[in-house]
């Protein structure tokens, strides 16, 4: 069976096409600049096929798919022969509200459903929407699944996902705590469980989704239950250009102050924030530890506010699971930093989490990073979103 995972932006579109049999990917790309130029990379990874690197009209997501469905079958670029071989079509999708606990066989209820989650993530919903009508308008019937971020954290209790106010903004509204980076936490802490040989169920694991945008995740026996992100991607972490948690009164004063708008105030919090706002040099970690070595204070701060955080969130789910067993660095950051890591590891000795300097140096592999005697287990494990969606779409469509 071959499933093609497709990633919808808004102007966007990443794809991977998975070999079930073997959970080979054989070939991935990324449209860019939908609906302004457009510009299509594939790269075919079986076959000894060249790599196709070139501007292509995308007025829609639609030819963008027919641009990708056209390079995947060509005789020059391709990896099947035609599109009848390609069985299934999984898509993420960012928010599913409290309507979907798990992944999803596309039919029109759903579609509808994805709809009214439109309030929840108006910048991301309506290009994965986008997506999935493009890939009907050009592959027809082939079944197609929806695999949420928010899926993951559905498990969590009304203790942890409730926000205090008024209990009828969560029933009327649906405000409350959703959660993302779902299928990454799920992806790692289903993947530490296998590395340390038990059973997920026996196992309390905290998953450190290091990006551009970081989320942790409690997962006590299998299940998550507290994640860092909020009703929208803003909250928990200080991330890359997002400022983490905030005092809501600071965008009040400052608001009055210089008289924004609200949605210049939550630019400035999305895009301007975070290790970005803190040091001023750049959101990229490669960057700021660069400066931190050449002596820039501001840097150095971003990076020991990072790290702090981090290790202030998973200490908290610590107390919140009454002990761990593992903790799981993931993403960017999570997978490449190994300076983040050890900065981050240093808070757990009261933990008597003890890093192996060897083990912290290796990338690109699934490692344990913390010495055979550590009470807890660290781990860097690559994530693998793809894989996830691939898997769920395979076991949802049979
Ligand atoms: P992601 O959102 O998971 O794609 O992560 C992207 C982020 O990972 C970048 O913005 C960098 O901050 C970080 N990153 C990538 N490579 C490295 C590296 N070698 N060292 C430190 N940070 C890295």
């Amino acid at each position: 069976m071959k499933i093609l995972v497709i990633n919808a932006g808004s102007s966007s579109l990443k794809y991977q096409l998975i070999d079930m049999e073997t959970e080979e990917v054989l070939a991935k790309g990324l449209c860019e600049r939908i609906g302004i130029d457009g510009h299509l990379k594939h790269s075919p990874l079986v076959g000894g096929k060249p790599v196709f690197n070139e501007d292509l009209p995308m007025p829609t997501h639609s030819e963008a798919i027919a641009a990708v469905i056209e390079k995947l079958t060509s005789p020059e670029y391709g990896v099947v022969s035609s599109m009848s071989e390609i069985d299934a079509v999984g898509h993420r999708v960012v928010h599913g509200g409290e309507k979907f606990a798990s992944s999803v066989r596309i039919d029109d209820s759903v579609m509808a459903a994805l709809e009214e989650c439109i309030p929840f993530a108006p910048l991301h919903n309506p290009a994965n929407i986008t997506g999935i009508n493009a890939c009907k308008a050009v592959m027809g019937d082939v079944p197609m699944v929806a695999v949420f971020d928010t899926a993951f954290h559905q498990t969590m209790p009304g203790k942890a996902y409730m926000y205090a106010v008024p209990y009828e903004y969560y029933q009327n509204d649906g405000i409350r705590r959703y959660g993302f980076h779902g299928t990454s936490h799920r992806y790692v802490s289903a993947r530490c469980a296998e590395l340390m040989g038990k059973p997920i169920e026996d196992l309390k694991i905290i998953t450190c989704h290091m990006g551009n945008g970081s989320s942790i995740a409690a997962i006590d026996h299998g299940k998550c239950v507290d994640t860092s992100m909020g009703f929208t991607p803003l909250v928990g972490l200080p991330m890359g250009t997002r400022c983490g948690d905030l005092d809501a009164g600071v965008i009040q004063f400052l608001m009055n102050k210089y008289g924004y708008s609200i949605d210049e105030m939550l630019n400035i919090l999305n895009k301007k924030s975070g290790v970005l706002g803190i040091s001023g040099v750049s959101s990229d970690f490669r960057d700021l530890d660069a400066a931190a070595d050449a002596g820039n204070e501001r840097a150095r701060l971003a990076l020991d506010m990072f790290e702090y955080w981090v290790a202030k969130v998973a200490g908290s789910y610590v107390a919140a699971m009454n002990g761990v067993d593992a903790i799981v660095f993931t993403a960017g950051v999570g997978e490449n930093s190994k300076g983040t890591r050890a900065g981050i590891a240093k808070y757990f000795g009261y933990l008597g989490v003890e890093i192996d300097e060897a083990a912290n140096s290796k990338r690109g592999e699934d490692v344990m990073i913390s010495t055979p005697d550590s009470k807890v287990k660290v781990f860097v494990i690559p994530t693998n979103e793809e894989l996830v969606i691939a898997r769920d779409t395979r076991d949802i469509v049979g």
